[in-house]
């Protein structure tokens, strides 16, 4: 007898579409002994109307912790327990042919143990990965909670997505699942801050069917790995030269090049010099250049930096023939934009301090 005709079942028993891609659901619902077509009518439901059908489907749990809108942005936390939060980010733009498309900024975990020197969730230090359940969760609260159809997926919120690459693949499935929410894998980023295993896990993945177009984008920031180990300690452990290789295997495509973010701080990065050694260091390469002006942390040693210097930067790669992009800052104020995802009130709770090399703040205002 299925379940359909049991008893409310306890909730450990339900099974959440949230963490399952439709093979695995409807695998798990025939055990449960349900029909196949029913199963995935319930499937197809859940993730088009953002209920469960059926008192054996988990009831979607995302609990909203906080919201904060600027700029059009929307900032929202998602409650894991009494704790901890998940952070997220909408991000609106405008498509192609000038339609309203939104981009929705995901967190792979709570905090993050990479302790970049620019960042604001690395005050946190790490306090937990996230489930695929709690990671598509996020793409939930936005869709049905806040009402906004998603676009485009980037792992770029709090935490490093290739030290939590089970959850984050399995929830790259779920939300590429064409029952579930059909995001195509082309608009799917993962942002590394240069894990080359991982680099290469995702390799794995965008080599099959459906999901070869997954985006890669990876955190480079600095022009030579004297300043990268300076200001992003993973630099010690793989160098930049490492790094390289391990792109170079990316199966990179004109319509598939690898984004590569350069975060401009004033005194530490943004030197033309530096930006001729960065388009050396990408020559190799099927890239384009994301320049994201510096959003000051709490506490930062470095002032944003002056929009002509980063024009100048900019301008600098574009002689040496990169393509080249520049992120809008939008959402400064809600902390919200590039590694400024960290929670104040988790923060408080658990402040790490950032050491600064004093080489390091010359750029003070
Ligand atoms: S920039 Fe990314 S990898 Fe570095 S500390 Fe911040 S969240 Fe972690």
């Amino acid at each position: 007898m299925g379940l359909m005709h049991a008893e409310q079942p306890a909730s450990a028993d339900r099974l959440n579409p949230l963490g399952l891609t439709s093979p695995a659901f409807l695998a798990a619902a025939a055990e449960r002994g349900v029909r196949e077509g029913r199963a995935m009518e319930l499937y197809r439901a859940f993730f088009r109307d953002g209920r469960a059908g059926a008192d054996w489907i988990a009831p979607p749990a995302p609990v909203i912790g906080g919201e904060q809108r600027e700029d059009a942005t929307t900032k929202f936390t998602l409650r894991i327990d009494e704790q901890l939060e998940t952070e997220s980010v909408i991000l609106p733009y405008a498509g192609r042919t000038g339609r309203a498309r939104n981009t929705l900024c995901l967190s792979s975990q709570i905090g993050c143990a990479m302790g970049c020197t620019f960042c604001e969730t690395a005050q946190m230090g790490l306090m937990r990965n996230l489930s695929v359940e709690q990671i598509v969760g996020q793409w939930h609260a936005a869709r049905f909670t806040f009402g906004t159809p998603i676009n485009n997926i980037v792992y770029m919120g709090m935490g490093e997505p290739m030290d939590n690459l089970d959850a984050v693949l399995g929830a790259i499935r779920v939300l590429a699942d064409h029952n579930g929410p059909g995001i195509a894998s082309s608009k799917i980023a993962v942002s590394t801050v240069g894990r080359a295993e991982g680099i290469r896990q995702l390799r794995r993945l965008a080599e099959e069917p459906g999901f070869r177009r997954v985006q890669l984008a990876v955190s480079i920031n600095a022009p030579n790995d004297e300043i990268r180990s300076r200001i992003m300690p993973i630099n010690r452990a793989t160098n930049m030269a490492e790094l390289r290789e391990a792109m170079l295997e990316w199966p990179a495509r004109n319509t598939r090049r690898i984004l590569i973010e350069y975060v401009v701080i004033p005194g530490v990065n943004d030197a033309l010099e530096h930006a001729d050694e960065l388009a050396a260091y990408l020559q190799p390469l099927l890239c384009t250049v994301n320049v994201i002006p510096y959003n000051p942390r709490r506490n930062s040693p470095w002032p944003a930096p002056r929009d002509e210097a980063v024009r100048a930067f900019m301008d600098r790669l574009i002689g040496h023939g990169l393509f080249v992009t520049r992120r809008r800052t939008m959402g400064r104020s809600l902390m919200g934009a590039c590694g400024q995802l960290g929670n104040e009130k988790i923060r408080r709770r658990r402040l790490v301090p950032i050491a600064i090399p004093a080489s390091e703040t010359a750029g003070d205002p």
